[in-house]
């Protein structure tokens, strides 16, 4: 497995997969410290969470630097996202007994009967490169904190990052098997998933993988959650602030390059503002200063792989010849490199790439609107449904259009966030099941009835 840096094409560490052999050991030793690992108390396993949050605080220059290294994502990004990580440990540690404690039911006689949250065991986790510690973190603090034991199968262009969190975990004083990182293929992922000891699979990637995915932990009939893609709409409606809309939409496409399923992507204007919208939105993303990961005066590097490069460009190429207006060209890509420069283009008609598919990168595509029942058309008319941002000035037509917005999740005036307080995940083709919050920590436990006679 290679460990390449995007930005330059170096290759910076090669792994050899894990064999077979290791991968039964690693899936045995999960199990088996999951058996003990289950009866230890909240206060203990606490104690061990924010150790890990405090070693990510005290070397997040040097976890920082490996995502920057293996996947381009600009260094103060890559500083913010380990910082997040921390911060998703310290808030599990100090919620998670709270979450987890029995909730009492009302019976109609005098019986009792409580519902007890118990872990499930072995939890497979495959990840994805874009933010290659957040993704991890989110899954693992939950379901350590809730008596679970995580198996992880990271991104293969990611190695470093996923054996860095294996040891991050070790450092922090976990027993040994509570999380690992395995290095393997996707094509080991099905043999995992039938194993009996594993007992379920959480996805963060793409439909296709989603797909695979699901049906394999289906015919063993095991539980999956699946973050997949997104195209999230970003509406901006004729009352909304629209110079603090325009600059927060330039933000909401680019964070991370445009690699986030939550990136905002479909920019749906209503016309009395379009032009201002437009100008102002251009101009944030025509400024930015593209530069090596570890450049402080530089905005955003490169792509994670050529291949995401190139495809981006295939999306947005096919749809300026089925016609699309080019606001803002960001020329073509070199064959072979993952640098690619922010597009913008308008005047998408439903036939085109940039319509109906998810554009994982800097491309955004705006649509001009005449009214409210336009926008929310459009915002739905898509295969996807994560997250979606709202810009108006009326609350309670914010309210209103919000229960309209078919998607996961609507910040009003507001950019699209992840945050641990706040449940995270998608409907249609963005998936199923929600991340984070108190939902999450939920997903993968057996919510178990007692009843006392
Ligand atoms: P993938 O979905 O291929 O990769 C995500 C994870 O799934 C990786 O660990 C990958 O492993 C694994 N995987 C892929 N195929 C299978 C399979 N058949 N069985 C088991 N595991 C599998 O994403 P890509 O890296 O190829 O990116 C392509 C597109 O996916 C992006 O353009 C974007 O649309 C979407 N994506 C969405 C993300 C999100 O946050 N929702 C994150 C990343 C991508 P391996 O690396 O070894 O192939």
């Amino acid at each position: 497995m290679k460990s390449i840096n995007p930005y330059t094409g170096e290759t910076l560490k090669l792994y050899n997969p894990h064999s077979e052999l290791q991968i039964n050991e690693a899936i045995t030793r999960a199990h088996d410290t999951y058996l003990e690992w289950r009866k230890t108390p909240f206060s203990e396993k606490s104690s061990l969470m924010n150790k890990a949050a405090d070693i990510l605080e005290s070397k997040k220059d040097h976890y920082a630097k490996l995502i920057s290294l293996e996947m381009g994502k600009m260094m103060k990004e890559a500083v913010a996202e380990i910082e997040k990580c921390a911060w998703v440990c310290r808030y599990y540690a100090e919620k998670a007994e709270g979450f987890l404690a029995d909730t009492p039911l009302e019976l109609p006689d005098d019986k009792k009967a409580k519902l007890k949250y118990n872990p499930l065991g072995v939890i497979l986790a495959v990840m994805p490169w874009n933010f290659p510690f957040w993704q991890v973190f989110r899954f693992a603090a939950p379901n350590l904190m809730a008596g679970n034991t995580g198996l992880l199968k990271h991104a293969s262009n990611v190695p470093q990052c996923a054996l860095a969190i294996e040891e991050i975990f070790q450092e922090a004083g976990f027993p040994e098997g509570c999380f690992q990182s395995l290095l393997i293929s996707s094509d080991k992922v099905k043999s995992i998933l039938h194993h009996p000891h594993v007992k379920a699979a959480t996805l963060t990637g793409s439909e296709k993988a989603g797909e695979i995915i699901a049906s394999q932990a289906g015919e063993v009939l095991k539980k999956t959650v699946l973050e997949l893609g997104g195209s999230d709409p970003f509406i901006v409606l004729a009352d909304a602030d629209v110079e603090k809309a325009a600059k927060t939409a330039a933000k909401a496409r680019m964070i991370n390059f445009g690699q986030s399923c939550i990136a905002a992507k479909r920019f749906i204007v209503h016309t009395d503002i379009y032009d201002s919208f437009v100008e102002i939105f251009k101009k944030e993303i025509e400024n930015l200063k593209q530069g090596e990961q570890f450049d402080e005066s530089a905005d955003f590097c490169c792509m994670a792989r050529p291949d995401l490069a190139a495809e981006l460009y295939e999306q947005v190429n096919k749809s300026i010849e089925m016609g699309a207006k080019v606001i803002l060209d960001g020329g073509r890509p070199e064959e072979g490199s993952a640098l690619f420069r922010p597009y913008i283009i308008s005047e998408i008609t439903p036939e085109m790439p940039a319509y109906s598919e998810e554009m994982f990168g800097p491309v955004a595509t705006i649509f001009e609107v005449n009214s409210e029942e336009e926008a929310i058309k459009i915002a739905n008319d898509s295969p996807y449904g994560l997250g979606s941002s709202l810009w108006t000035s009326d609350m309670d037509k914010a309210d209103t259009l919000a229960a309209q917005i078919e998607s996961g999740a609507v910040f009003v005036n507001g950019l699209v966030a992840s945050s641990p307080y706040l449940p995270f995940g998608g409907i249609k083709r963005s998936g199923y099941g929600r991340e984070l919050a108190e939902l999450g920590i939920k997903e993968f436990v057996n919510i178990k009835t007692v009843t006392f006679a």
